[in-house]
Order: C-alpha cells, then sequence, then structure tokens
C-alpha cells in the first residue's frame, strides 16, 4: 500500500512549496488538485459547461496560464458544484494510493478525498499574511494589482471555500495544524519532515 499525505488549507499559506519540498525529500509524487478546479474554471470562462468540462478534462488542459486571479475565482464557483467535485474524485483517490507513496494538497483531501491518509497536514496563516505573500508572487509574475484588491480576493476565496456545503475546507479532526504566520516556511517543512518520519516508523505523533 502506498503512504498518502494530505495537506489542506487555504490560499497561499505555504501548502505548494511545502508539498513540493516534502516530495523532493520522500520521492513522493506530488497532485496540486487546485489544479483541476482551476482547469475546469478555465473552461468554464470559456463558455463550457462546468459539470460537462469536469467529466472531460484531460491532461492538456492542466496546461496553460490557470495561475490568475480570474481563474481561481472561477475555480472556486465552480469547486462548489458537487457533480464537479465528484466527476474530479476517482483520478485524485486513484493517485493518492500510487505506489511510492503521494502528497496532494488541497481544501478537502483529509476529510473527503483521503480520509484514511497516514499523515494530515492543514496549513494556514492569517488572511494578511497570506495576501502580501500572494500579491509578491503575482507582482512578480507581471500582474497588475495591489494589496488591497488581493486581500478582498483571498477573504471572498475563504469565505466561498470553508462555506459551500459539499466538502468545505475545514481541517480534518486528526489533522496537525501549522500555522505560517508566525512559523516559517523552512519551519513549517521541518516539523512536516518529523511528522512524517514517526508516522513512517510507526510512532505514535
Ligand atoms: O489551491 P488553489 O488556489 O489552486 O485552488 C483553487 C480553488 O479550487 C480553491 O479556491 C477551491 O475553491 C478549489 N479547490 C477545492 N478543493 C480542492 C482544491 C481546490 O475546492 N481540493
Amino acid at each position: 500500500m502506498g503512504f498518502t499525505i494530505a495537506i489542506d488549507g487555504p490560499a497561499a499559506a505555504g501548502k505548494g512549496t511545502i508539498s513540493r519540498r516534502i516530495c523532493a525529500e520522500f520521492g513522493f509524487a506530488h497532485l496540486d488538485t487546485g489544479l483541476l478546479y482551476r482547469a475546469v474554471g478555465a473552461k468554464m470562462l470559456t463558455g463550457a459547461a462546468p459539470i460537462e468540462a469536469a467529466q472531460t478534462l484531460t491532461a492538456e488542459d492542466l496546461d496553460g496560464d490557470l495561475r490568475n486571479a480570474e481563474v481561481a475565482r472561477a475555480a472556486s464557483k465552480v469547486a462548489s458544484i458537487p457533480e464537479v467535485r465528484q466527476a474530479l474524485l476517482d483520478f485524485q483517490r486513484a493517485f493518492a494510493t500510487r505506489a511510492g507513496g503521494a502528497v496532494l494538497d488541497g481544501r478537502d483531501i483529509g476529510t473527503v478525498i483521503c480520509p484514511d491518509a497516514q499523515v494530515k497536514l492543514f496549513v494556514t496563516a492569517s488572511a494578511e499574511v497570506r495576501a502580501a505573500r500572494r500579491l509578491l508572487e503575482l507582482v512578480n509574475g507581471g500582474a497588475d494589482t495591489d494589496y488591497e484588491t488581493v486581500l478582498a480576493d483571498v477573504k471572498e476565496r475563504d469565505h466561498r471555500d470553508a462555506s459551500r456545503s459539499d466538502a468545505p475546507m475545514k481541517p480534518a479532526e486528526d489533522a496537525i495544524l501549522l500555522d505560517t504566520s508566525d512559523l516559517s516556511i523552512d519551519e513549517a517543512f521541518a516539523k512536516s519532515v518529523a511528522v512524517i518520519r514517526e508516522r513512517q516508523q510507526g510512532l505514535p505523533v
């Protein structure tokens, strides 16, 4: 059986960076599940029906410019449609059980997609800290935006993701919380590695 790590939390909390570093450290495969919803959101923006887009999603749909604010907002809207979530379920679960281990990051991995994951982390940070980080990423990527706009986007998306009725964003009961408002990414990564090693050795954490 594979070793599955579920990493959930809101946008720009550091999930992606921590996931990639864990994969580099342990040789696990990484699935950024937000990209699936972004791809469906991007298709909706070009006029496609979201449910059909999710049911017919292909690897090529994951290429392209999915990392902008407009696509993020569309992703969070299609993510509240139960049939869209259902259509993406099997692929995520199959990925999670692959031999060699897998890290999935998203919003509902520890609660819905992989409730039996060996390690569950919930990575969070204040909306202000996350908005400042996201602003830097967007500006470095050439976007023309400002802190207030990004903060409003972050809060709107948090609210929609946490309040939807199907698979809302929330920590699993057995998730370990990592608040990166006061932990550096290096510290959060080090803590994650310690938890994973303890689990691998079958020790209680
Ligand atoms: O993580 P990322 O910001 O790329 O996710 C984009 C959107 O996709 C989120 O705001 C959320 O609405 C949705 N999502 C989700 N469940 C996941 C991953 C992402 O609902 N497992």
